[in-house]
């Protein structure tokens, strides 16, 4: 089998605002074959940056574009057709948004040698371990600790265990950010697990600081409290805290997940198959069960990112609790004709052939971007 096309297609919904939600856009990788199979794939980064390393002219050996790089290539060597990838954007893409690109591309190659074999891709990568997980509902926190009192309430009410609250005004002050915490533990009740995603805003200090003020509330993770790059701050913070401390979506290349977890002392990492690729999730999340870390996926898309992170944390020994998205976008919940509900607080890996999910291509067309 040969690769005959690779396509990036950008959609976007009409209003997109300065809100941290990544439902609002999104870049979809399509992988075409001479044998007439399609894959899939999705990547969650800046789409139109992303839609431009793949498609970039060829400028010399070492700064080509994805889709050149991957023509003619056999999709079912993942690894080969990965290695191309950073040949191809050794000089422009080997971290960042070059990495994402190629996350995406890894996703639809998986999607196409689960349809190649006609099975589940976590089948391919060694998996079940488990065929389903306690799914979180993951939204933002609201603007108010009165209005994050009410969603607590809401999503509890619809039978989530497990509620996580993110960004928004975290960071905001120190009575804010306690009220915050206080309001959604009183709206949620206290059987419903709570996480708190406080999205970069502190030093390890004062991350320190409220992980001890939000432990009255017995939160079951403080994620991504610190900027990415400080993975001292992280070995700082995770050797005091008396709450367990959650980071790496922001990461895409093993090494950095590696150096997170070893240094770091990281107690939950959250690798993003949209930003890192399959093939490195299922990595990472071996490497944290090796080191008796947990490992939980990131997911702020489309069905296609949570249907690679089902077959992700299938495909890993210790996998818990599942990142579900709860944002109200038609990208977030209409892309896929697979809809992954929520039974008994539990969402299911899906059984179809490669990522097991179906394009709905009209909606597609409704929100592409020329
Ligand atoms: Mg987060």
């Amino acid at each position: 089998m040969k690769i005959t096309r690779v396509s990036a297609h950008y959609l976007r919904l009409p209003d997109v605002t300065a809100r941290c939600d990544g439902t609002q856009d999104t870049c979809l990788i399509q992988i075409e074959t001479d044998a007439g199979i399609t894959g899939w794939g999705e990547v969650d980064s800046a789409p139109t940056v992303v839609k431009a390393v793949v498609e970039a002219p060829l400028s010399h050996q070492i700064s080509n574009g994805l889709a050149n790089a991957l023509e003619g290539l056999d999709p079912l060597a993942i690894d080969v057709c990965g290695a191309r990838m950073l040949d191809a954007a050794n000089y422009y893409g080997r971290v960042g948004v070059g990495t994402h690109a190629m996350a995406g591309v890894n996703l639809a190659l998986w999607d196409i040698a689960g349809k190649a074999h006609n099975c589940p891709a976590y089948q391919l990568l060694g998996g079940p371990y488990q065929t389903k997980f306690r799914a979180y509902c993951s939204i933002l926190f609201g603007d108010t600790p009165q209005e994050t009192s009410e969603l607590a309430r809401r999503f509890a009410d619809e039978g989530f265990t497990a509620i996580k609250f993110g960004w928004g005004p975290m960071g905001q002050s120190e009575k804010n950010d306690i009220a915050l915490v206080r309001e959604a533990r009183k709206g949620a009740g206290a059987d419903v697990d709570i996480l708190v995603d406080a999205g970069q805003v502190w030093d390890w200090k004062t991350g320190l600081k409220r992980a001890e003020q939000f432990a009255e509330y017995g939160i079951f993770w403080l994620e991504e409290p610190l900027y990415p790059e400080d993975v001292e701050g992280y070995a700082c913070l995770c050797e005091r805290s008396p709450v367990p401390i959650a980071t790496g979506e922001a990461e895409s290349r093993y090494r950095d997940f590696e150096r997170l977890l070893v240094e770091g002392h990281l107690d939950w990492v959250q690798p993003d198959p949209g930003r890192c690729g399959l093939s490195t999730m299922v990595e990472v999340g071996r490497l944290a069960h090796r080191l008796h870390r947990k490992v939980a996926n990131h997911s702020f898309k489309s069905g296609i990112t949570i249907a690679a992170s089902l077959h992700g944390l299938a495909a890993v020994p210790h996998g818990e609790v599942f990142e579900y998205c709860m944002a109200d976008s038609p990208l977030r919940h209409d892309l896929t004709h697979e809809k992954f509900a929520v039974v008994d607080g539990y969402v299911h890996v899906p059984e179809g052939p490669g990522l097991g999910v179906t394009i709905d291509e009209a909606l597609v067309e409704k929100y592409l971007v020329n």
